[in-house]
């Protein structure tokens, strides 16, 4: 059944050409016990070697059941190997750091046999050999004859045709050789055995042929055969492959022997995970933290809908042409001039400009009720203001930045509530009545005291002095008067007899709110804060006024003179109290919900309209919100490709590790390739030692960055305020690391695993 036609073998060494086998010819019946006797280096073995498929032949042939092997591959040789014959060595070569069931079963992995026939199969044939009893045992808590007997178990396990035993008594004394000896003398009555010695004795007492070589070359057979009449039959052999759970099990058990440095091997694989999972933790919790901010507190923050529309992206300088253009050269950044330029502030093209009509107004008002507290439309109105020191002497009261803040209130007390107290009297009830605002401390600018003639030296002012304060406003036709000559419009001057006609507009503070401490800063200024009923009847009686309207006929000023520009005009009669169109609408949302559906009513509102009709809103909160989360995320980055380096590192060493372990394992690998094992399952047992230390690592990373955001969070509570467990590790990003682990090491192990691949199964049998 096999057959060797003129077979030669050397070996180069260095200069030297060393030829173990010169030109044999033999053949072997399907049924004999051959021993192949010879002294050392006569070339036993490399012809052993060679009829098991482990070793290439130089040149000749070798024919397996009529078919030649001159055009096998390596998957022909993986699959003879393992279906057809079984190998005993000299030393055993048992795999240590798995059982001796586990040792049998192993050839019957890769020819892909069930877990249970695998098994049953395995206990069988150890019990044929003797060693029922010793099944769980690691074979270095047996002694040599029972090894042998083992690896004689694993030779004969998937029932191969051929057993090839080198020496099988070599190591072991003559009693237990003799045992040794007849266990195979009873297979080879039903299989091909050839058996190496340089024993005579032994093997003339034992074999049924002798065949003796001597410098490579067969000098001696006592039962030659000449195959010429048998048959050329086809020779069919399953394809092996071991399943990657078998590799990983394999390696498993390997790591099992050696945990204290596999331990270390994956800690220090975990430092990389460990940063990383601390920076996600710590950004993970900050972004939470202003998710939180947003809900909450921000969520007082109104939507606000100017007329410019705050656009982030949108270039910053909107003016006209710069200072000294220099002609052909361009601009000059610093120019060297010593004169200064006018410039015109210029609305860029890109802007969005929210033309807030009364469609919007309507829409606005079909909002449900329920998701704000209020919706301002800012008018713009400047109402007269002015303090009644006596009879006949009126102060005009300074407005805005310069004097006291004078506008409409918010009359909503649930909003009010949210960020300021009603600390004394009450909130405005009708149009007479008004609001004084202050902040945190009861303080107001200087400029306040001074816009109402109190000596800004003094150290307070109380409540009651200032509620007895007589306020007045006029309406446009009492309060100007039209210069015949020049058609422009002042103020009267004479305000007492509209006092007793009882024409003026007689304004009282009626309470004090102050800001809450725990209030972002305000976005209700402090000073004086109006009715809106006092809005709503300045404007009624401005559509009709003289100023008014002789304003809404001209282009330039009625006040001063002065050319307006047409957005300039809007302004002027926004102040009249004449154009309503409102300059600017305010929505308070009641909460962090309520926003998100408004907002999307919003949004559907704009989604049928052209761009340019669209009104574009601004969250502020969203907008701080998202700068901050962009800033968090972007320090994140940085933080996280540092202690990517130690990832780096570590998978580095793990490769080096890796390797190691292939060095030590290098006999394994032989033991692996003669029962079977293709060069991709040998790699395969790498990956899978690889993948399992990166997931110690990773798994070990995660735990240990878990277990460090508490002391974390602790030290935090201690620095910051009012932030409790901040760090926190999330699920996702714990799986994720873990992931990112494994394939990194299986990454590094793929140069070491691929080297344990190309290694020749005799040479790597050979190792110690
Ligand atoms: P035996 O088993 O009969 O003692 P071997 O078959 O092992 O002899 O060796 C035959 C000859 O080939 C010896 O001279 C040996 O030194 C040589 N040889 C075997 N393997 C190698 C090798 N890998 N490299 C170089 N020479 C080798
Ligand atoms: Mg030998």
């Amino acid at each position: 059944m096999l057959s060797l036609k003129n077979v030669t073998k050397s070996y180069q060494v260095g200069d030297f050409t060393q030829n173990a086998l010169n030109g044999v010819s033999l053949s072997f019946r399907k049924q004999e016990f051959v021993a192949i006797l010879g002294p050392s280096g006569s070339g036993k073995t490399t012809l052993l070697n060679m009829v098991g498929g482990l070793d290439r032949y130089d040149s000749g042939d070798l024919i397996i059941e009529g078919k030649s092997t001159q055009n096998f591959e390596d998957k022909d040789w993986d699959a003879y190997r393992n279906h057809a014959v079984g190998f005993v060595f000299q030393s055993y070569n048992l795999i240590t750091h798995t059982s001796v069931l586990a040792n049998v079963e192993l050839g019957m992995t890769l020819s892909g046999l069930s877990p249970e026939a695998r098994k049953t199969r395995a206990l069988e044939v150890l019990e044929g050999v003797g060693l029922k009893d010793h099944v769980h045992k690691k074979p270095n808590q047996l002694s040599g004859g029972q090894m042998q007997r083992v690896a004689i178990a694993r030779a004969i396990a998937n029932n191969p045709d051929i057993i090839m035993a080198d020496e099988p008594t070599g190591a072991i004394d003559s009693e237990t050789s003799a045992q040794i000896m007849a266990i195979i003398q009873e297979i080879a009555k039903e299989k091909l055995v050839i058996m190496v010695t340089h024993d005579e004795a032994l093997a003339h007492k034992y074999a049924d042929r002798v065949v003796k070589l001597r410098d490579g070359e067969v000098i001696e057979d006592t039962n030659p055969y000449d195959d010429a009449q048998e048959a050329t039959g086809s020779l069919l052999l399953k394809k092996t492959s071991m399943a990657f759970k078998q590799a990983l099990k394999l390696s498993f058990n390997n790591l099992r022997t050696k945990k204290f440095r596999t331990l270390i091997t994956a800690f220090a694989g975990s430092i990389g995970i460990i940063g990383v999972a601390m920076v996600l933790a710590l950004a993970n919790g900050l972004n939470n933290e202003i998710d939180e901010l947003e809900r909450s507190t921000l969520a007082q923050f109104p939507l606000q809908i100017d007329p410019f529309p705050i656009d982030i992206e949108a270039a910053q300088g909107n003016f006209g042409p710069p200072g000294p253009q220099l002609d052909d050269q361009g601009f000059e950044e610093f120019p060297d001039v010593r004169e200064v330029y006018p410039y015109e502030e210029q609305i860029s093209e890109d802007q969005h400009i929210n033309v807030i009509t009364q469609d919007y107004l309507d829409f606005l008002d079909t909002l449900d009720p329920d998701l704000y507290f209020e919706i301002n439309a800012e008018y713009d109105v400047r109402l007269p203001l002015f303090l009644r020191e006596a009879e006949n002497q009126f102060r005009g009261v300074d407005q805005g930045g310069g004097g006291v803040d004078f506008e409409p209130t918010v009359t909503s007390e649930e909003f009010l509530s949210q960020s300021y107290d009603v600390i004394d009297g009450r909130l405005p009830e009708n149009a007479n009545e008004m609001l004084l605002v202050v902040d945190t401390q009861n303080r107001l600018n200087v400029r306040f005291f001074q816009a109402l003639g109190i000596n800004p030296d003094v150290a307070s002012v109380s409540f009651d002095e200032l509620y007895a304060l007589d306020f007045y406003s006029f309406y446009p036709n009492d309060y100007y008067l039209e210069n015949e000559e020049t058609g422009r419009f002042i103020p009267s001057g004479d305000y007492e007899p509209l006092v007793e006609s009882g024409d003026a507009i007689a304004l009282k503070i009626v309470g004090v709110a102050r800001e809450s401490a725990d209030s972002l800063a305000g976005f209700i200024d402090t000073g004086i804060k109006y009715h809106p009923d006092l809005e709503q009847m300045y404007i009624d009686a401005a559509q009709t006024s003289d100023i008014a309207l002789a304003q809404a006929a001209s282009d330039t000023s009625v006040i001063t003179g002065l050319e307006l520009s047409p957005q300039q005009k809007q302004g002027v009669l926004r102040q009249l109290g004449y154009d309503t169109t409102p300059r600017q609408v305010l929505i308070y949302p009641v909460d962090f919900n309520a926003k998100t559906e408004i907002r999307e009513a919003l949004d559907a509102y704009n989604e049928p309209l052209p761009e340019d009709e669209q009104i574009i809103y601004t969250d502020l909160a969203a907008l701080v919100t998202d700068l901050t989360g962009d800033l968090i995320n972007g320090v994140s980055y940085v933080l996280i490709a540092f202690s990517s380096i130690s990832l780096v590192v570590s998978s580095i060493m793990i490769g080096i590790i890796t390797y190691v372990s292939v060095l030590e394992r290098t006999k394994e690998i032989g033991i692996l390739r003669s029962l079977g094992a293709r060069k991709k399952d040998v790699s395969r047992v790498f990956n899978a030692e690889t993948t399992i230390i990166g997931f110690t690592a990773g798994l070990l990373g995660v735990a240990i960055a878990y277990g460090l955001t508490f002391p974390l969070n602790i030290l935090i509570e201690s620095l910051v305020d009012g932030i409790d467990g901040l760090a926190q590790l999330s699920l996702l990003a714990g799986v994720a690391l873990i992931l990112i682990s494994i394939f990194l090491t299986f990454i590094a192990g793929l140069i070491p695993s691929r080297i344990a691949a190309n290694k020749h199964p005799v040479e790597a049998l050979r190792v110690e």
